[in-house]
């Protein structure tokens, strides 16, 4: 098998079993019962997850839909937001909904335009995991002149000093400080700080709280996967999610459970979403020649355990540190379609201003142009970052779907929204397309083989050459 051989991790021997266990596909009855727990408890009574000798895992509608009804709005188990992308907004890091204002958006992006910054110099920007060694970005550089803008103009947008015209009707929640005192996170919400605190940032705040050999660990584990591939935080997020699960299932008093089986049950959400090792599923990069498909894969897994000892010098937990378990979760989020994207205010900020009256709309311009100018194209980037929904990984592929993932105007935060694209009934399968639906067959059929199986929806069977 492709990059594979013997593992470099010494742990991936002395935890076999164990580790093992834990990347077992868990039985029929455990799976369906966490599927059941998690509907009954988010409410999503409109949907269900069903077992099938056909298809395996699926969503089925549990009442009747009419087009454009909400079926489902999905709460991740784990996600961020991309490393370059936070140079481009500022949103909440547990919610992921914009947050300052309007202002502190457009003063602070022409801020960081104007010093060039970059979160490190050898990073790419990633659209997609799976973009390690390829060259293109999916924004690139930025094609305005924040220059034309007076630096005392910047500041005072990001301090709160100059408020543009309109904008009280885009207010966005102030922002909150990480707990820890770190930097890098802010929030929307006292209670979003909180919630991130108790699932993943306690154990990875590089924050004054943190004692100084841990941050300096934790810092050299980002700058690393700031540098190579920011998939690695996001794995780093489904670890601390496990290992803070796992202390809270130790300190209940009625627990007599043993403390591997506490593991297990911390690691149930996870357990249900991954299918393959990142090296063995990454999409070869097209720059690549199939000749060199092994040595690259090779190289993909060094990658990993290079990040995950960086990791490791700061969070310890055996069984959590296999290569074989690090790999299977970044693997995940790669194989998973479900990019974390939300709107832009910025960008309806400027289309409002846009859509005024003539006779307003010149004199507004007069102050709002400079800075669209400045912003250049990519005023309207949206947050967008990598996600594991639960329910929305279970939503079988089709090129005709019933459902789609969209994002309404009034969606403003990292939920996955899903949609119904026609009437559907009771008892009918809900499905989703991964791919872009109007290609042809033969476009299609490639690309779904990279998730790894042929299509036979009725689209497809109609089209299938004979
Ligand atoms: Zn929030
Ligand atoms: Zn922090
Ligand atoms: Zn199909």
């Amino acid at each position: 098998m492709g990059g594979s051989g013997v593992s470099p991790c010494d742990l991936d021997r002395e935890f076999a079993p164990q580790i093992a266990q834990l990347l077992a596909t868990p039985p029929l009855q455990s799976a369906q019962e966490y599927y059941d727990e998690l509907i009954r408890s988010k409410k999503h009574d409109g949907i269900r997850v069903s077992y099938s000798s056909k298809h395996g895992k699926g969503v089925c509608a549990n009442r009747d839909f009419a087009e454009e009804d909400l079926i489902l709005k999905d709460q991740m188990v784990v996600g961020a937001q991309h490393s370059l992308n936070k140079i481009d907004c500022v949103v909440c890091s547990y919610c992921f909904c914009f947050i300052g204002s309007i202002e502190f958006q457009i003063g602070r992006r022409l801020y960081l335009q104007s010093i060039g910054a970059s979160i490190d110099s050898t990073s790419e920007r990633h659209c997609h995991g799976s973009d390690v060694g390829s060259s293109t970005g999916c924004s690139g550089s930025t094609n305005g002149n924040s220059n034309d803008v007076p630096q005392g103009v910047v500041m005072s947008l990001m301090d709160g000093d100059t408020s543009l015209p309109f904008t009280d009707q885009f207010r966005l929640p102030s922002v909150v400080a990480c707990p820890g005192g770190c930097e890098g996170e802010l929030y929307c919400s006292q209670s979003c700080a909180d919630s991130d605190w108790d699932s993943y940032h306690s154990l990875l705040c590089t924050g004054s709280k943190t004692e100084p050999l841990r941050r300096s660990a934790l810092q050299k584990f980002v700058q690393h996967a700031n540098g190579t591939n920011d998939i690695f935080l996001v794995a780093a997020k489904a670890i601390t999610f496990t290992l803070l699960r796992y202390k809270k299932l130790k300190r209940q008093p009625a627990s007599h459970e043993s403390s591997f089986s506490l593991l297990m049950e911390a690691w149930k959400p996870l357990s249900m979403g991954f299918k393959k090792r990142w090296w063995e599923c990454v999409a070869l990069p097209e720059d690549i020649d199939s000749s060199e498909e092994d040595s690259f894969r090779q190289q993909m897994r060094d990658l990993a355990f290079e990040s995950l000892q960086l990791l490791k010098d700061a969070i310890f937990d055996p069984e959590l540190f296999s290569l074989d378990v690090y790999g299977h979760l970044i693997g995940m989020f790669e194989l998973n379609n479900l990019d974390l994207v939300v709107a832009s205010p910025v960008e309806d900020y400027f289309i409002h201003i846009d859509d005024l009256p003539e006779s307003e709309k010149e004199e507004v311009e007069k102050v709002t142009g400079l800075f669209l100018d400045a912003l250049g194209e990519d005023y309207s980037v949206p947050c967008e970052g990598t996600a594991f929904f639960p329910l929305q990984s279970c939503m079988n592929h089709s090129c005709c779907p019933n459902a789609r993932a969209f994002k309404r105007d009034e969606d403003k935060d990292g939920h996955a929204v899903i949609l119904a694209l026609k009437p559907i009934s009771k008892g009918e399968e809900i499905t989703i397309s991964y791919i872009d639906e109007d290609l042809s067959y033969e476009e299609r059929q490639a690309q779904l083989a990279d998730y790894g199986f042929t299509c036979a929806c009725s689209k497809c069977q109609e089209e299938r050459p004979i």
